[in-house]
């Protein structure tokens, strides 16, 4: 199957480069967990970089957390988490294997083996674990399912200490956990994930009003990514889909090799959550306006964004095989040669993890290899997402560079130390132009910034 293919292509790349590895891979590999590997990390904390920068730096009504991920048992008793928070769990009575049944088409028939499937339970998601010493049933905590909770429990403490008016927002990016009953797709559904979520605080009364401003919002981010805009569909979620506290849900979702699936979630939840934690603590966190001298519950807008799905869904948007099936050849100049397939990724410079990527011509010519670490120590200075290479001959060294998706590479040669001047070249034209080394900073910076098309220079 094609999408198969290219997932498999992805993942592979992925591993291959250095972006993510298999949880736990020397030990067989542990079902649902990922690890991010030195290029993963760059490219996820650019996504993280830009989310932030959007939904808090730029904004004077929002207030950045970062929460504890254990919480008193309570916290989830009152959010409905402890009796609701569950998938519908069917066992094959053959092969013991387990799925789950809203994912079925049949729900009699084991979909692995063809044996007879049991009845269907309720399995409750959440990674259950004891704090302390003690294993008695009040030191019972859970890894928190989702960020929000942690940030509903400070709402009295972000009150108290800043004041702020409604309406006003709290924003966090961190861990969550679910011990899902299939996780699959790469890092699509995991049972270790990381979110960027908003409670935005609102009167009843502008819910509808702050609720269309982060539905705009939330493709403003996907802009800011650079995520292919017809790849991404809203979907109104119906009364009997949306979760127990949402009076409202839009599913932004994503075009994904394997499907159309939900990246972000948008929800209305009302006062649900101020009023359970209010009712459990006996802690009144109700808000006391001003103007209208009114005590009432703030209700709550809550934009939820999986980082690891965002990651995963720009991955996939910049994977190209080059349709002209060329490639770099092993060619001294790099020159493409026919029959041959380019893999490269369009990354958009804000999220790719190398900008730039600096070489020297021949490795063994001393006075082009110190030209170049010139050159790299300048670019690497501005912000240090710069690579230098002078592994291989320099068809190779395109290569890699391509599949890890950075933006520019410089090729320092013979005639830049008699002029000065560098060869600059782009990775998705694979155009090469002659740039002078006074203005290559400059210019350098332009293209990346998205200022100046590639074909300025
Ligand atoms: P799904 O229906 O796919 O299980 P959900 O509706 O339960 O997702 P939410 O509870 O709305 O998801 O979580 C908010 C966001 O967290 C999702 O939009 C998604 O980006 C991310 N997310 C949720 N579950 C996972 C998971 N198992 N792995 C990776 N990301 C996840």
């Amino acid at each position: 199957m094609q999408h198969e293919n290219t997932m498999e292509k992805i993942i592979s790349l992925a591993k291959r480069r250095g972006f993510i590895f298999q949880g736990s891979e020397i030990y067989g590999g542990l079902a649902g967990t990922w690890d991010y590997g030195p290029l993963g990390v760059a490219l996820k904390n650019n996504i993280k970089k830009l989310w932030w920068k959007r939904f808090v730096e730029a904004r004077s009504d929002m207030y950045g957390m970062d929460a504890a991920i254990l919480m008193r048992q309570e916290v989830w008793q009152a959010s409905g988490h402890v009796s609701g928070f569950s998938d519908p769990l069917v066992e094959c009575t053959k092969c013991k294997r387990r799925f789950r049944a809203d994912h079925l088409e049949d729900k009699k028939k084991c979909p692995e083996c063809g044996g007879l499937l049991g009845d269907e339970k309720q399995f409750n998601m959440m990674f259950k674990t004891h704090v302390g010493a003690a294993e008695d049933a009040s030191a019972i905590s859970y890894l928190r399912p989702e960020t929000a909770q942690g940030m509903f429990v400070n709402f009295k403490n972000v009150l108290d200490t800043f004041h702020p008016k409604l309406p006003f927002g709290m924003a966090q990016i961190g861990k969550a956990f679910r011990n899902e009953i299939a996780p699959r797709d790469f890092l699509f559904r995991t049972r270790e994930f990381e979110q960027m979520e908003i409670e935005y605080f609102v009167t009843p009364g502008e819910w509808k009003e702050k609720f269309e401003h982060f539905r705009t919002e939330v493709w403003n981010f996907t802009k800011d990514i650079g995520l292919s805009q017809e790849k991404i569909h809203e979907l109104e979620v119906s009364d009997a889909d949306r979760a127990h506290y949402s009076k409202r849900t839009i599913d932004f979702e994503f075009d994904y090799p394997f499907g159309k699936k939900e990246l972000y979630g948008l929800a209305y939840r009302t006062d649900f959550d101020l009023k359970s934690h209010s009712e459990k603590s006996g802690q009144d966190l109700s808000y006391f306006d001003e103007t209208t001298k009114e005590r009432f519950l703030a209700h709550c807008i809550e934009p939820s964004f999986g980082v690891d799905r965002t990651f995963l869904a720009v991955l996939t948007d910049a994977y190209h095989e080059d349709e002209l099936g060329l490639k770099p050849s092993s060619n001294e100049d790099g020159s493409p040669e026919a029959g041959e397939k380019r893999v490269y990724l369009k990354l958009s410079p804000e999220v790719a993890p190398i900008k730039v990527a600096v070489f020297p011509l021949l490795k063994n010519k001393p006075t082009l290899v110190e030209k170049a670490r010139e050159v790299f120590e300048v670019f690497r200075k501005q912000g240090g997402a710069v690579a230098f290479d002078d592994n291989g001959n320099i068809g190779k060294r395109y290569r890699r560079q391509d599949e890890i998706g950075t933006v520019l590479t410089i090729t320092i040669d013979f005639q830049t130390l008699e002029d000065n001047s560098v060869t600059v070249r782009d990775r998705d034209t694979m155009k090469q132009i002659r740039v002078s080394g006074e203005n290559l900073e400059r210019r350098v910076s332009e293209v990346l910034a998205g200022v100046k098309i590639f074909d300025s220079f």
